[in-house]
C-alpha cells in the first residue's frame, strides 16, 4: 500500500558519498552504519556500500551487527563500537562480529570468553569511551584495529584536532600490527595526516555536511517527502493547528501534509517560522503547530492540489538547513525518522 509519507533512499548518491570521502581523505573508507544506517535501513545502505568496494563496517551495538551479519553474509569485518558489554559475548561470536574494547574490564571479559579479533578503542581527549592513552594495554593476540574519535571535527579550526591527532598517533605506535582509524567524517577533510589507515564517516555517507551545513561536496541521499491531503483558505483572524498556533493576518492558502511528529517531522520547527518545506518550487513555511499525523504548510499563491508531494528534506532542503530550523543537527533529524515511514530506494 503506498504510504503518504515516505524516506526516499538514492544509493547512487551513497556510493558516490561513499567514493568522494575515500577521495578526501586518501584512505579506505568503513562506513559506520550504526542505528540502522542513520535511519536510512543499515541492510540496503551496506550492501550497496560493499558492492562499492567496502570491506569492514562499524556498527554501535550487538544486535545491529547480528542483524548486519545476516545482511552481508560472512565476508565482511564488522565492528560493534560498545565493545564487549556483558552478557554479549556469545552473540559477538556467533555472528563473527569484532567488538572494539572500551576498558579492562571489557578486555578480561573478551578474553575470558575465548574471543578473538577485536579493535581497541583509546580516548584522546573526548572523555566518552575508550582507554585512556596511559591506561592503553600492552599489545595482544588478536588486536586488529586501534581507534580513537574526534570531538570536535566538525570545526577545522579547534585545536583540538592537532592535540587528538598527536595523541593518538603516539599511542598508535605501541599497536604496529593493527589498523589505525581515527576520522569521522568531519576528519575526512581535515588533511591526510587525519587519515591514517581507514576513516569512519557516518553522516557525510548519509548526506549530512562534515561541518554541519550543506557542503558541495556532500550530495543529498535521503528524502522525507509527504502527499498534501487537503489544501484551505484560511480567512483573516482565523488560526491554524492546536493552541491557535498560527493567526491569519491576511488571506492564507494552506495545505495539510502527511506527516507529523510521529513520522520524524519535530514538533520544534512549531511556530519558528525556519521550518520550510519544499513545495511547487519554493520554500515555504509550516504553519502552526507540527501535529502527530499532518502539518500545515503556507502555499499562498502557488498551485498546489491534493496528492501533490512537498519535501521536508532533500536535494531541495538541504538536511543540515532543516535539522537548524528544528533546533538540531543531521544526525538527530535523520534518525527521527520512525518505523512508521517506509524506506524507498532508488538507484
Ligand atoms: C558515530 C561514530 C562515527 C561516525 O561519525 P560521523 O560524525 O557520523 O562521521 C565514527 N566513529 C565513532 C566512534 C562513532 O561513534
Amino acid at each position: 500500500m503506498a504510504s503518504p509519507a515516505r524516506l526516499t533512499v538514492d544509493l547512487n548518491a551513497l556510493a558516490r558519498n561513499f567514493h568522494a570521502l575515500a577521495a578526501a581523505a586518501g584512505a579506505p573508507v568503513h562506513p559506520v552504519v550504526k542505528a540502522d544506517s542513520y535511519g536510512l535501513g543499515a541492510a540496503a545502505c551496506a550492501r550497496r556500500l560493499a558492492a562499492e568496494g567496502a570491506q569492514t563496517f562499524f556498527v554501535a551495538r550487538a544486535a545491529e551487527g547480528a542483524a548486519l551479519r545476516a545482511a552481508l553474509g560472512a565476508e565482511p569485518t564488522i565492528y560493534v563500537l560498545d565493545g564487549c558489554v556483558a552478557g554479549t559475548e556469545r552473540a559477538l561470536i556467533a555472528s563473527n562480529l569484532r567488538p572494539v574494547l572500551n576498558h579492562g574490564g571489557q578486555l578480561a571479559a573478551w578474553r575470558a570468553a575465548g574471543g578473538g579479533a577485536c579493535g581497541l578503542q583509546v580516548d584522546t581527549g573526548m572523555n566518552r569511551l575508550g582507554f585512556r592513552p596511559e591506561d592503553a594495554p600492552a599489545p595482544f593476540d588478536g588486536l586488529a584495529l586501534v581507534l580513537s574519535h574526534l570531538a570536535c571535527a566538525d570545526d577545522p579550526a579547534e585545536p583540538m584536532n592537532r592535540r587528538q591527532r598527536d595523541a593518538f598517533a603516539a599511542v598508535a605506535q605501541r599497536y604496529p600490527g593493527a589498523v589505525r582509524s581515527f576520522a569521522n567524517s568531519g576528519g575526512c577533510f581535515l588533511g591526510s595526516d587525519y587519515a591514517f589507515d581507514a576513516v569512519r564517516p557516518g553522516v557525510c555517507l548519509y548526506g549530512g555536511g562534515p561541518e554541519g551545513r550543506p557542503d558541495p561536496r556532500i550530495g543529498a541521499v535521503a528524502t522525507l517527502s509527504a502527499d498534501i491531503l487537503q489544501v484551505r483558505d484560511v480567512p483573516v483572524g482565523e488560526t491554524v493547528g492546536y493552541s491557535r498556533g498560527f493567526q491569519a493576518e491576511t488571506p492564507h492558502r494552506i495545505a495539510t501534509c502527511a506527516t507529523g511528529y510521529a513520522d520524524g517531522v519535530l514538533r520544534s520547527y512549531s511556530g519558528r517560522g525556519a521550518g520550510l518545506v519544499w513545495v511547487a518550487g519554493e520554500l515555504r513555511p509550516i504553519l502552526g503547530r507540527v501535529s502527530m499525523d499532518v502539518c500545515a504548510v503556507d502555499v499562498s499563491g502557488l498551485d498546489v492540489a491534493i496528492g501533490d508531494t512537498v519535501e521536508l528534506f532533500g536535494a531541495n532542503r538541504m538536511l543540515d538547513d532543516a535539522a537548524a530550523a528544528a533546533g538540531t543537527i543531521a544526525y538527530e533529524l535523520l534518525t527521527s525518522v520512525t518505523a512508521r515511514v517506509p524506506r524507498v530506494y532508488v538507484g
